[in-house]
C-alpha cells in the first residue's frame, strides 16, 4: 500500500520525474530539464504549472502531439529579429532555444523580437523572463495555447480564448528580478485541475456556465468526473472568465493576436492542435541609458511603492514575483505539498513508464 503523501523534498520529486520522462523516451538530458522546470513552478508555488502535468505531457508524447529532443529552426532572421519553429518539441527544450536567440540579438542590437511556434507547453512563463533577466535583459512575452479553447471574452458565456499568459521581467542588481506573469483568465486553467484532485480551492467567480452565472465548480470545465477519473477540457459546458473585466479580456486578445496569429502558431481554434505560441521582445537596459539611471530608478521606485501604507493591518505591498521567491525558500526547505490525487497519478505515470518507484512506497523522508 502506498503512503498518502502530501509533501516530498525537491530533491527526491525532480530525479523522479526525470526519470519517468527518460523512460519515455526523452533524452537525459531533455528529462531532466523538464524535470527541473516543472518541479521548479512547484516550488514557486505554481502547482497548476508543476508535476501535476507530467501525466499529460506523457499521453501527449504517446499520442505523437509533442515531441522528444527537438531542435528548433530559425525560419527567419535578422539582426534584431527571428521566427522560430519549435517543431512540437517539449516547451522545456524548444522555448529556452527561442530564448537564446533572442539574448543573443539583443546582445548585439541592445532589443530584438522573438516569435516562438509550434512550441509543445512552454509551463510557467517567468522561467524565459528570469533567463533574459539572468542575462541582464528586461523581457515582455505575449504568449498563447492553440487548440486550447477555454476562456470566455468579456460580455460571452462561451469560449474563444486560451489562458494567454502574459509575463514581464526586469532585472534588479544585487537581487531577484521583478517578474509578472500570470495567465489572463482569472486562473490558468491547471489551477481549476489541482483544485478539481483536491488541492487549492480557485475564486468563487473564476468559471461561468451557460446561463452566465459565476461558480467555481470545475465541472463547469471538465464536465462529470469521478474523483479519480480523466478532467477532458472539452467536456465541461461552461468557461473560465478572464480576469479584470474588460481590460483582462482585452490582454487576452492582443496575447492571442501576438502570442498566436502574429507569431504564426495560430490563434486559439477548436481542433487545432495544442502548440504554444510565445511573441517576445528582449530589451538591453544598459544601451538605452549608458548612464544608469535605470538600475538606481528601479531601486528607488519599489521601495516608494514597498512603502505605501497596509490596506490591512499587518499587511504588505509585494512586488511581481516576491510570492513567488519567498514560496520558492519555504518549499526548498520544507517540501513541495502535494495533492493525495496528483501523487497518486504521479506514480502510475511512473509505473507506466517502467520507473521502479519502490522507494516511495514507504513513509516519506520527513522534513524538518
Ligand atoms: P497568479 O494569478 O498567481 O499571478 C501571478 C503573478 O501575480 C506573479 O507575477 C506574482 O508575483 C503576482 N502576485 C501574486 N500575488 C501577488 C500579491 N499579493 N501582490 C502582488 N503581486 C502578486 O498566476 P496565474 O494566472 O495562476 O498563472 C500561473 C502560471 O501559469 C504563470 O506562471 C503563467 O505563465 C502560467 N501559464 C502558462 C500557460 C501556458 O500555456 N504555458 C497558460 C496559462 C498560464
Amino acid at each position: 500500500m502506498i503512503a498518502a503523501m502530501k509533501t516530498i523534498a525537491h530533491d527526491e520529486l525532480e530525479p523522479l520525474i526525470g526519470d519517468i520522462f527518460n523512460a519515455a523516451g526523452c533524452s537525459r538530458a531533455e528529462a531532466d530539464r523538464i524535470a527541473r522546470h516543472l518541479v521548479g513552478a512547484n516550488l514557486a508555488g505554481h502547482d497548476s504549472h508543476g508535476v501535476v502535468r507530467v501525466p499529460r505531457y506523457i499521453q501527449m508524447k504517446q499520442e505523437g502531439l509533442i515531441l522528444a529532443d527537438q531542435t528548433v529552426d530559425v525560419l527567419v532572421d535578422t539582426p534584431v529579429l527571428a521566427v522560430v519553429d519549435g517543431k512540437f518539441g517539449f516547451g522545456q527544450t524548444v522555448a529556452p532555444q527561442a530564448v537564446e536567440v533572442g539574448i543573443a540579438k539583443c546582445k548585439l542590437m541592445g532589443l530584438s523580437a522573438v516569435a516562438l511556434r509550434n512550441a509543445g507547453h512552454i509551463g510557467r512563463v517567468a522561467d524565459w523572463a528570469e533567463m533574459a533577466a539572468a542575462e541582464g535583459f528586461v523581457s515582455v512575452h505575449f504568449v498563447n495555447a492553440a487548440g486550447s479553447v477555454l476562456v470566455a471574452p468579456f460580455g460571452s458565456v462561451e469560449r474563444r480564448f486560451s489562458t494567454a499568459p502574459y509575463c514581464v521581467g526586469v532585472p534588479i542588481a544585487g537581487r531577484a528580478p521583478l517578474v509578472l506573469d500570470f495567465a489572463t483568465s482569472i486562473v490558468a486553467e491547471g489551477k481549476v485541475l489541482v483544485a478539481s484532485q483536491g488541492g487549492n480551492a480557485i475564486p468563487a467567480d473564476a468559471l461561468i456556465g451557460p446561463d452566465g452565472r459565476t461558480s467555481d465548480d470545475s465541472r463547469l470545465l471538465y464536465g462529470d468526473y469521478t474523483k479519480t477519473g480523466k478532467r477532458d477540457i472539452r467536456s465541461g459546458l461552461g468557461a473560465l472568465r478572464t480576469f479584470g473585466e474588460h481590460k483582462g479580456s482585452g490582454l487576452a486578445l492582443m496575447c492571442e493576436i501576438l502570442g498566436g496569429a502574429l507569431s504564426g502558431n495560430g490563434a486559439t481554434a477548436p481542433g487545432r492542435r495544442f502548440a504554444n505560441g510565445m511573441f517576445s521582445f528582449y530589451v538591453d537596459p544598459k544601451r538605452i541609458d549608458p548612464g544608469e539611471m535605470f538600475p538606481a530608478e528601479v531601486q528607488r521606485y519599489i521601495g516608494f511603492v514597498k512603502q505605501g501604507k497596509p490596506a490591512m493591518p499587518g499587511g504588505e505591498v509585494l512586488l511581481p514575483g516576491e510570492k513567488e521567491e519567498r514560496t520558492r525558500a519555504q518549499r526548498l526547505a520544507h517540501g513541495v505539498p502535494l495533492a493525495e490525487e496528483t501523487w497518486r497519478l504521479l506514480l502510475d505515470a511512473a509505473r507506466g513508464a517502467g520507473v521502479d518507484v519502490r522507494r516511495f512506497e514507504n513513509a516519506p523522508r520527513p522534513h524538518a
